[in-house]
């Protein structure tokens, strides 16, 4: 599949049916599978041979549609998890440990955020957030002996900053570190990190890859380009034995390719159990066969939106990484080809009432906590998806208390502009 081009790959990538086998990939709902010997089973145990007896640790459907996804990126090997915040947690997880440390870009989701700066810190991993048009020197200023990852966002959600991502992956690797790089609002149609120096790709498939609100669901893609074995000393669980499978040292037995995917499999998966249900990964799978049909339209109805809001006189502001007034826009041209996605914030004259006498009057945009699906949805950041951050956190994140997220659907641009009119006749 590596030879075609990515709109194919949507559609045909991860799974090829031999002769008389079905045509979709088949919902493997099976906790288990079967053996003849107990030796065929030792094999898969050991790791010394390919194959499933678990589903917590693997089932074939979620296998086929993580092998799309990891095509799409670029990457070696992938794994479907359960949520996108068991992928960013199983990412960072897979190389930091109690007493390690992380450089994160200080922009990025509210839940992600959280998990960082509280879940992970209760377990004895430090942050340093900085800028995500931080300098090379702000970013070098921000590595310790003890720093393990670095991380951020391509398009953050909800702030829609856009990721100088060669120059983060530059500072990761002149600290021996990897880039992971959560890629859930471009998506691989309109972004490929991996290309731009990130080692790891993870997304949250819930948003854009699934594109019908049906399933909840993550990914983890690894480049197989970061050499562990020439930093064997800052990554032990990969470079030296794991004593709770039988001895493995996953970077020499399963190389740069394999390795960190194994090891998320077979040691966190399997102890932390965030599997995608297959019926999950069935539907994800839909969603990824039109992703490269979708995925223009979204920018397409984001950019018109975008335009009409800056043009209103009742809106104080638009952020849109597709527009030439935007910060961002330079760099959105570089790395996104335009404004990478659906979605588009703006701050109306009058603040947060302004905002809820608005929302309450939309009629085809709904009032939800989601994103990036075929329906347009709208809300309001600080009273809901981020209201655990204090007000000087949501304004280092660049979320002004009265500012309105909306995620532009698949519908008719004309239509949506209209609705938009006649709520802000309020
Ligand atoms: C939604 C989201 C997440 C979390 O994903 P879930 O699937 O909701 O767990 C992580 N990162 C980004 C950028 C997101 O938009």
């Amino acid at each position: 599949m590596s030879d075609y081009r990515l709109n194919t790959k949507c559609v045909q990538a991860g799974y090829t049916p031999s002769n008389g086998e079905p045509r979709q990939i088949p919902i493997i709902q099976s906790t288990t599978f079967k053996y003849d010997t107990s030796e065929d089973m030792g094999k898969l145990f050991d790791l010394e041979a390919s194959g499933y007896f678990y589903t917590r640790l693997q089932n074939p459907t979620n296998d086929y549609v993580a092998a799309k996804i990891a095509a799409l990126e670029g990457g070696t090997a992938g794994m479907l998890t359960s949520s996108g915040q068991a992928a960013n947690f199983y990412s960072l997880f897979n190389i930091c440990e109690c007493g390690s440390h992380i450089v994160s870009s200080s922009s990025i989701y509210g839940g992600t955020f959280n998990l960082i700066s509280v879940t992970m810190k209760k377990m004895g991993i430090d942050v340093t957030f900085v800028a995500p048009d931080a300098s090379e020197e702000e970013l070098n200023a921000a590595f310790r002996e003890n720093t393990r990852a670095v991380f951020g966002e391509t398009i953050a959600n909800p702030a829609l900053t856009v990721l100088d991502i060669e120059t983060y992956a530059k500072a990761a690797h002149a600290h021996g570190v990897p880039l992971i790089i959560d890629n859930t609002f471009p998506t691989p149609v309109n972004c490929r990190p991996i290309e731009w120096g990130a080692d790891i790709v993870t997304h949250s498939t819930t948003k854009y890859m699934d594109g019908h609100g049906a399933a909840v669901g993550g990914a983890i893609v690894d480049s197989g380009k970061f050499d562990w074995m020439a930093h064997a000393d800052l990554f032990p669980g990969l470079t030296t034995p794991d004593d709770s499978y039988h001895g493995i040292t996953y970077a020499e037995k399963f190389g740069k390719e394999g390795a960190f995917i194994t090891k998320a499999t077979a040691q966190i998966m399997r102890d932390l159990g965030s599997i995608q249900s297959p019926q999950n990964a069935f539907l994800l799978n839909l969603g990824l066969e039109s992703l490269h049909v979708r995925m223009p339209r979204h920018v397409e109805n984001g950019q018109a939106i975008a335009e009409f809001l800056e043009s209103h006189d009742k809106v104080e502001s638009v952020n849109y990484p597709g527009l030439k007034s935007n910060k961002y826009y330079d760099v959105a041209q570089k790395y996104l080809g335009g404004g990478g996605c659906g979605v588009v914030s703006f701050v109306l004259k009058g603040g947060r009432p302004a905002a809820e006498s608005f929302m309450k009057r939309l009629k085809l945009a709904a009032i939800e906590t989601h994103v990036a699906d075929a329906r347009t949805c709208c809300l309001n950041p600080a009273t809901s998806t981020h209201r655990q951050m204090t007000e000087e956190q949501l304004n280092a994140a660049g979320i002004p208390a009265g500012m309105v997220r909306m995620s532009c659907g698949l519908e008719d641009k004309a239509d949506l502009i209209d609705d938009l009119k006649q709520a802000l006749e309020f």
